[in-house]
């Protein structure tokens, strides 16, 4: 099913990088049934709404080779996981405020056999210290809040130049539009906004550059 859609999105993929995606989703599994993770348990599932949903964003987002990326309420991994699986050149960090989450992520890491910094907090503290704030060249933030809130702490995350990518079902205009006054107090201006299918669900992209 993986596979399938991203041939289908052009993105391809290794034998490496389909184990990894395997490992991932039985762990998954068998960690959701002593700690609530997600309510997505059935194998298409997992990899419709979250696997290929997580890559879709390199269909539509340029990701620098090397890149410093870090992701805002990453919940069990997404979308940071499966870019580090399909982009191991990426600097990834990982910024989540419940911890329980954040435990499962590490031993994730470790049983796939990749590395990335876990870091437990909340964006808004998080974004205001020098270790954190403008140090990113691309920030991700998929299902974690409003645009007009999510702006105020992963757009000083992101180095100026660099991109903030919001991932939504179906934002609303109003949405649309109070985000957009929220990012350009901050320096950002909506870039892009990629409107697209996955299995009949809506799906929405916004970049967001930092200038
Ligand atoms: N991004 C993941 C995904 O797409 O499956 C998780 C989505 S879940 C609906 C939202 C996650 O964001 C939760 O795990 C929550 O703890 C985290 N979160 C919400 N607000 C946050 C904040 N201000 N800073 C860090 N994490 C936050």
């Amino acid at each position: 099913m993986l596979e399938r859609i991203l041939a289908e999105n052009g993105i391809a993929v290794t034998d490496e990088q389909i184990n990894k995606f395997a490992l991932y989703r039985e762990y998954l599994t068998e960690y959701n049934e002593k700690v609530n993770l997600t309510s997505i348990t059935d194998p298409d599932g997992i990899d419709v709404k979250h696997f290929a949903d997580s890559v879709l964003l390199l269909k539509y987002l340029d990701i620098p080779a090397g890149a410093a990326v870090c992701d805002v309420g990453t919940g069990a991994g997404f979308p940071g996981v499966p870019l580090l699986i399909m982009r191991n050149d990426i600097k990834l960090t990982l910024i989540e405020a419940t911890a329980k989450k954040l435990v499962f992520v590490d031993s994730l890491l470790e049983k796939l056999g990749l590395s990335a910094r876990c870091v437990h907090g909340r964006g808004e503290e998080l974004s205001r210290l020098p270790e954190f704030g403008g140090r990113f060249d691309v920030v991700t933030a998929r299902a974690v809040a409003a645009l007009p809130k999510l702006a105020g702490y992963c757009l000083p995350l992101v180095k100026k130049g660099g991109v903030f990518a919001a991932m939504k079902g179906d934002p609303s205009p109003e949405e649309l539009s109070d985000g957009e006054k929220a990012l350009a107090k901050l320096g950002g201006k909506i870039e892009k906004v990629s409107r697209y299918g996955l299995n009949g669900e809506k799906r929405c992209i916004m970049t967001v550059r930092k200038k």
